[in-house]
């Protein structure tokens, strides 16, 4: 089963999408940390890559495509996987049909309030890009990452003002994916806005929606 991911940024995608990952073994492309792996790489691709994220702008929608296909083709993908970050415009979505076949598009809706306020606390650790934020996932030891040990840090694009232009870049892209999805009837919405005390309010409509209850 390919399930989809969608969402405004500090929606909770990520943190979701580990931890149904996690809990039910099924594998997840994050597509930026892909994107980031393969840019550190010695090849023509990799210094593409590295040109664009760098600009902070999106790798061109054939590119993607082709990226994201041959990821897919691992062995570890071949029963289910989850994709965080894909499709990121409406052409990516026309693109996949025939190719990648999403079969759930699973959309997080949180209010603005929530997204500042998650966005400007959130740690990030340098290593493994695990998530944390310090008040509602503090690590056990402040600014070092549980799992690997690395050093956590806060991106520049997490300033309030940053958030929101980043915000409507997501607003202006996102309406077209999700009626292009609701068409095609595999479009569900989770409510993304209780916190993370009440995590299970998220993850068990969640798992009912892929089909994992
Ligand atoms: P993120 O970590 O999701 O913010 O992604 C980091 C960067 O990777 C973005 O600024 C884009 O340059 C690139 N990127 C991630 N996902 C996509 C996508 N679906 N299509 C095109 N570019 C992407």
């Amino acid at each position: 089963m390919i399930v989809a991911f969608l969402g405004a940024p500090y929606a909770g995608k990520g943190t979701y999408a580990k931890m149904i990952s996690e809990k039910h073994d099924i594998p997840t492309v994050s597509m930026g940390q892909l994107l980031r792996d393969l840019s550190k790489e010695n090849s023509e691709l990799a210094m593409e890559i590295k040109s664009y994220i760098d600009k902070g702008i999106l790798i061109p929608d054939e590119k993607m495509l082709e990226i994201l296909e041959n990821e897919l083709k691992k062995e570890k993908y071949s029963k289910n996987v989850i994709l965080d970050g894909y499709p990121r415009t409406l052409s990516q979505a026309v693109m996949e049909e025939g190719k990648i076949d999403l079969e759930v598009v699973i959309l997080f809706t949180t209010s603005m309030e929530t997204i500042i306020d998650r966005g400007a606390g959130r740690r990030t650790c340098k290593d493994c890009e695990r998530i944390y934020h310090v008040k509602n996932i503090p690590p056990k030891k402040e600014g070092i990452c549980d799992v690997c040990g690395g050093k956590l840090y806060q991106r520049d694009d997490e300033t309030p003002k940053a958030i929101k232009n980043r915000l409507e870049i997501f607003e202006k892209n996102i309406g077209p994916i999700v009626k292009y999805y609701e068409r095609k009837g595999i479009l569900k919405r989770i409510n993304s806005d209780p916190p993370y005390e009440e995590i299970n309010k998220i993850i068990k409509p969640l798992e009912m929606a892929i089909g994992l209850r």
